[in-house]
C-alpha cells in the first residue's frame, strides 16, 4: 500500500479511512503507546495510521515483571485474520482466534526478562504495525539460602527434565480453561511468585520462584484451578526426584499448570478434569523439606505469576 501517493490526491473512500484510521490510531493510544510517531510529522502520521488494517489491543495496559500480556487483535477485514504474526524480541507467539474476528497472542514475562520498553509486533496481510509498551519493574523478595559444602542437594533426572520440558512445551490449539483461576488448595501462601535467591552469599541470576507455594498439610486437597487435559503425571518411583509426585494440566492455547510434591495423585494421563475437580494431596515428595503444594503457571513455555489470572479474568 502506498500511502504517500494516495495522500497527495486523496479520494472520498481514502479520506474516510484516514479518518476511521485516525479515530482508531486515537482510542489506541489510551491503551497503549504507539511506537508510530503521531505527535511528529503529521501527513506521515495519518498515512502510517491509515495503513492499520487491525486494531490491537494490549492487557494490562501497564504490566509489570512476572505478568502475561494479551495481545489482542481484531482485524478490520475479516479475512486479514489467518495469516496473523505477532513477534516481540525476535520471538513469534502463537495466535489463536478467541472470538468471531478476533485473535489473540499471549506474551509471557518474568523476573528474568528486561524492565522498560517493549516492542510488540503485529503483521497480516502485508501489514505491521508495532506497539511499544512499558513493563515495569518490580521488587521480588529475596531469600539467603546456605549450603554445606558439598551439599548441592537433590539432582533432577533426565528422565524428569525430559517429561517436563516436552509438558511446559504443549501449545494445543483448544481452550479448555474460562475465566479466572480458582485457588488450587485453601492453606495459606508460604512463597511467593517470583522470590530470588543467594546461595552462599552468591546472586542465583538464572533463579526464580517459579510458582506459588501453599503450606498445607499431608493430603490436604490439591484441586485443578481450570478446565484441561491432565498430560503429566509423574512419580517418585519414575524417577522424579525432584519434583515428586507431580501432575501437569495442558489448559489449551499455550497455558499449561503444574503441582508439586503431592503425596497423592487422583487423576490419571489423558484425563479431562473439571474447574474444583480434586486431582491429589499435599505431600512433600521430591526435593521438599516439608509437606506443601507447588503450583506453577506457564504461558507458552515461561513461568508466570499466576496471580493475575486469579484476579482478573485473562478469559
Ligand atoms: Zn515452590
Amino acid at each position: 500500500m502506498n500511502n504517500e501517493v494516495s495522500l497527495v490526491n486523496p479520494s472520498k473512500g481514502l479520506l474516510d479511512s484516514i479518518l476511521k484510521g485516525v479515530k482508531e490510531g486515537v482510542k489506541a493510544k489510551f491503551g497503549v503507546k504507539i511506537a508510530l510517531g503521531v505527535a511528529s510529522a503529521i501527513p506521515i502520521a495519518l498515512a502510517n495510521v491509515a495503513a492499520e488494517a487491525a486494531q490491537v489491543q494490549l492487557n494490562p495496559v501497564s504490566p509489570k515483571l512476572g505478568d502475561t500480556i494479551s495481545v489482542i487483535v481484531t482485524p478490520d477485514n475479516p479475512s486479514n485474520g489467518r495469516n496473523l504474526e505477532v513477534t516481540s524480541n525476535g520471538k513469534t507467539y502463537p495466535v489463536f482466534p478467541i472470538a468471531p474476528n478476533q485473535y489473540r497472542a499471549f506474551i509471557p514475562t518474568t523476573p528474568l526478562h528486561k524492565y522498560g520498553r517493549k516492542v510488540i509486533r503485529v503483521s497480516g496481510d502485508g501489514r505491521t504495525r508495532n506497539l511499544a509498551v512499558w513493563v515495569k519493574n518490580r521488587r521480588f523478595p529475596v531469600q539467603r539460602i546456605n549450603l554445606p559444602p558439598g551439599k548441592a542437594g537433590v539432582k533432577a533426572t533426565q528422565h524428569e527434565l525430559d517429561r517436563v520440558r516436552a509438558f511446559k512445551a504443549l501449545v494445543t490449539p483448544q481452550k479448555y480453561w474460562d475465566g479466572p483461576l480458582l485457588r488450587p488448595n485453601g492453606s495459606r501462601i508460604s512463597t511467593i511468585y517470583g522470590v530470588r535467591r543467594y546461595y552462599n552469599g552468591k546472586f542465583a541470576k538464572n533463579y526464580f520462584h517459579r510458582g506459588v507455594d501453599y503450606a498445607g498439610g499431608t493430603n490436604s486437597p490439591v484441586i485443578a484451578p481450570a478446565a484441561g487435559r491432565v498430560a503429566l503425571v509423574g512419580k517418585v518411583s519414575q524417577g522424579f526426584v525432584v519434583h515428586g509426585n507431580i501432575v501437569g494440566i495442558d489448559h489449551g492455547q499455550g497455558v499449561t499448570s503444574i503441582y508439586m510434591h503431592l503425596n497423592r495423585i487422583n487423576v490419571k494421563e489423558g484425563d479431562m478434569v473439571k474447574p474444583g475437580q480434586l486431582i491429589g494431596g499435599i505431600g512433600s515428595t521430591g526435593a521438599s523439606t516439608g509437606p506443601h503444594l507447588h503450583w506453577g503457571l506457564y504461558v507458552n513455555g515461561q513461568a508466570v505469576d499466576p496471580v493475575p489470572w486469579r484476579f482478573s479474568a485473562i478469559k
